[in-house]
């Protein structure tokens, strides 16, 4: 590395679980149209053009599993421009510049630490399963972050991850890596992200006149603050679905403005090869990229989104309260198997989400002899509890509407986890959760009508049971 100036763009390519566990077929979004569903149009939008042109061999990047997935199934030739942009990568830099993400993007902060744990880990595993190699970095779900999170993943051997300037305290220059100091003794490395520059390209990106007046006139006068490497963080459908046609920005920066204006491109996993850790830094606990309210905008409502939010909590409550109650159920089954650890049991499941082992091959694999009627029981249990981590998605809270889809998906896995526990054991936790969710109110934008979280809740099993329950 000669040049004395480094630039990363990092991508966050995520979509939330769309559809829900009930139906498995084709998804229609009528707000999507001309596309049949969200991810159709941000595929055509985003990720075909952004792979077709190269710029995955360029960034630094995650692949959220729920997107991953989709398009595996339904847009193979973009999935497999996007594996091979890391294998390349790897071959040409010995490092590859993709990273894991916290599996089903939930809030790890707002997490219990056996959740912290899965959620790692099965974002490691995921990870595995697509790039075949180990990860080094992890992504964390809204960058949210508390000292806890950051042990998680030093204990399960993930080497950094990224935060956001404002996140942290201390004499910055530039994305570092720096060092932070660990609950727990030792110490986890951290890249800390340009906000300007981000918020910048995020939420100004069709105005610039282009990637090489940007560089020069943006980019450029940072300079005197932003240290050795720059750092720009942002949503990868910035490229393209936020900002129609602007994968072209990406390319041009990346292939020439940059460069011209005196930078080496580089990617996170390169420099953390090749650089050490300029410093120290302290975090600042239970805060997040995306809401300047620590984590209210998940927890407990706030001003990031319009009206009354206090919707949010109160349906956080409900998921809790259900949490317990289905964990409690699996722990005591679990108990009554002979070998069996509940939480490397449910760790392990993920083979089975992954298809690497077979549904009725995976009790075999983990050493319980369990048949009939009691191994069905603890398959649909510990299902249960994958489908009871995902109802906790940033997206189910992230928006303002309780009746939005994104939040309407999160209460169908939530409901979906009952209904796995109640045929596993006859143990029914619907009516308590949906007195729960009864608790969460807000008034729906288009009728103007009160809605509750029991209202989407009933919506949900009329339409999308169908009789099934
Ligand atoms: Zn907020």
């Amino acid at each position: 590395m000669v040049h004395a100036r480094f630039l990363c763009v990092h991508g966050h390519f995520y979509q939330p679980p769309r559809g829900n566990p009930f139906n498995k077929e084709t998804l229609v979004e009528p707000d999507a149209a001309p596309y049949q569903n969200w991810n159709e149009r941000i595929t055509a939008e985003c990720y075909e053009p952004n792979a077709r042109i190269g710029n995955f061999e360029r960034i630094s990047f995650n692949l959220g599993g729920t997107l991953a997935a989709w398009l595996e199934e339904h847009a193979q030739d973009t999935y497999a421009r996007i594996v091979q942009a890391d294998a390349g990568y790897r071959e040409q830099h010995g490092v590859g510049n993709a990273i894991a993400q916290g599996a089903q993007h939930g809030i790890l902060p707002l997490a219990r630490t056996d959740d912290k744990v899965t959620q790692v880990v099965w974002g490691k595993r995921a990870f595995e399963h697509r790039f075949g190699r180990a990860t080094q970095g992890m992504w964390l779900p809204e960058m949210a972050v508390d000292s806890e999170t950051l042990q998680v993943l030093a204990e399960q051997g993930i080497e950094w991850t990224v935060l956001s300037e404002s996140q942290v305290r201390g004499a910055l220059r530039g994305a570092g890596p720096y060092w932070v100091g660990l609950p727990g003794g030792g110490r986890f490395k951290v890249f800390l992200r340009d906000e300007r520059l981000s918020n910048d390209i995020a939420f100004n990106l069709g105005h610039f006149g282009g990637a090489g007046h940007w560089a020069r006139e943006v980019l450029v006068p940072r300079r005197r603050d932003a240290g050795r490497l720059t750092l720009i963080a942002t949503d990868g459908e910035t490229f393209g679905h936020h900002w129609p046609g602007e994968e072209q920005f990406l390319h041009w920066l990346l292939t020439y403005e940059a460069l011209s204006a005196g930078y080496e491109v580089t990617t996170l996993a390169r420099y953390a090869q090749a650089v050490e850790p300029i410093g120290e830094i302290e975090l600042v606990e239970n805060t997040a990229w995306s809401c300047n309210h620590g984590l209210a905008r998940w927890a407990t409502g706030c001003a990031c989104t319009p009206g009354d939010s206090s919707w949010k909590g109160a349906l956080r409550r409900a998921l809790d309260n259900l949490r317990h109650e289905l964990d409690a159920v699996y722990r005591d089954f679990v108990a009554g198997v002979e070998g069996a650890d509940p939480l490397a049991l449910r760790n392990a499941y993920f083979e089975v989400v992954l298809g690497e082992i077979p549904r009725e091959k995976f009790l075999e694999t983990q050493g319980i002899t369990l048949k009939g009627k009691q191994a069905e029981a603890l398959l649909k249990l510990v299902a249960a509890q994958f489908y009871r981590q995902r109802m906790y998605a940033s997206c189910t809270f992230f928006f303002a509407e309780l009746t939005a889809l994104t939040t309407l998906y999160g209460i169908a896995n939530a409901a979906y986890a009952v209904k796995l526990t109640r045929e596993a054991t006859g143990v029914d936790s619907s009516v308590e959760f949906r007195r729960d969710l009864s608790i969460a109110t807000a008034r729906d934008e288009q009728s103007g009508k009160l809605v509750t979280g029991a209202d989407v809740y009933d919506d949900l099993l009329d339409g999308l049971y169908d009789g099934q329950a």
